[in-house]
């Protein structure tokens, strides 16, 4: 496939999942009033101008730059035939769990990740609400990761798609299309497992990192089903001003720079960096992990 192919199919795929977000939009905010449109989509909307903005001084690659050079460098490809799509899809599902376990567990990361989750509502449109330093975040992985382990640049464009295709449809608005998926619940994330992603209920948070199958979170044991005697509470721990885009896209770095202007010595200066959120010099922690102990606990 050429330059071109590729652009006119991303380009084509795009233009119809926007058409859908819309038609998300129009029934949320005028049809059915359901949602304030400045609550739902102001947000991803302010940081769209921003990424495209930010584009032009700063052009990312993309994850399919950064497949065509990781190709480049791959040491054998794993040629072609149906198991290259199917081991293609493991691959870069596996990368996709790997940055996301890294964008919850390192607090470095987690600053660029936070914006994501900052919302307390879903639309289809949160994606647009990333921090501009997560895309080429995302492109090292998901392209140039996966096809380092000899994933065919094709494979990791049309894995990549479908990724961002369903990815939209798993932040699609609970008021729109609420309820369970049947059998898929047993095999794909559906909206149902990245409602509890975007949790703030201590019990759900840091689970269901993948995207497209179950698979990797399964095996890891990060899996963690949506309990009908709980429901979601969207958001993050800190109090966030929903009107205010620097305080959603930065104060997660002011509140880091904070604790490491005020940390003694370089060693838990380099654990308010890497360590995860909730980290203390103190030990008086408040990770997640440390969260679901007590909540386990008798
Ligand atoms: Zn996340
Ligand atoms: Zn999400």
């Amino acid at each position: 496939m050429t330059a071109e192919d590729y652009a006119r199919i991303g380009g084509i795929v795009f233009a119809l999942s926007m058409a859908v977000s819309l038609l998300e939009m129009l029934w949320l905010t005028v049809v059915s009033k359901r949602e304030s449109f400045l609550h739902a989509y102001g947000q991803p909307l302010k940081n769209a101008v921003f990424i495209e903005l930010s584009s032009l001084v700063l052009p990312t690659l993309g994850t399919l730059g950064f497949a065509l050079l990781g190709a480049g460098l791959a040491p054998f490809t794993l040629g072609e035939g149906w198991h290259t799509w199917l081991i293609g899809l493991l691959v870069f599902e596996f990368w996709y769990w790997v940055q996301h376990w890294l964008g919850h567990k390192v607090r470095l990361l987690w600053c660029i990740h936070a914006p994501h989750h900052a919302p307390d509502t879903l639309t289809s449109l949160i994606g647009l609400g990333r921090s501009v330093l997560e895309l080429p975040y995302l492109g090292f992985f998901l392209g140039f990761m996966t096809a380092l382990c000899g994933v065919p640049v094709e494979v990791v464009f049309f894995v990549s798609l479908a990724d961002g295709v369903w990815g939209k449809f798993l932040h699609i608005s609970p008021r729109l299309v609420p309820g369970k998926y049947g059998p898929l619940e047993y095999v794909l994330q559906t909206p149902t497992w990245h409602r509890v992603h975007h949790a703030k209920n201590v019990r759900y948070m840091d689970s269901n990192y993948t995207s497209l199958t179950l698979f990797w979170d399964w095996l890891f044991g990060t899996l963690e089903p949506l309990r009908e005697d709980e429901p979601v509470v969207y958001g993050i721990t800190r109090e966030v001003n929903p009107r205010s885009w620097l305080d959603v896209q930065f104060s997660e770095m002011r509140a880091l720079w904070a604790d490491l202007s005020a940390a003694p010595g370089l060693r838990n200066k380099l654990g308010y960096l890497f360590m995860p959120p909730g980290w203390s010099h103190s030990g008086e922690h408040k990770t997640v992990s440390h969260q679901k102990r007590l909540l386990a606990a008798p």
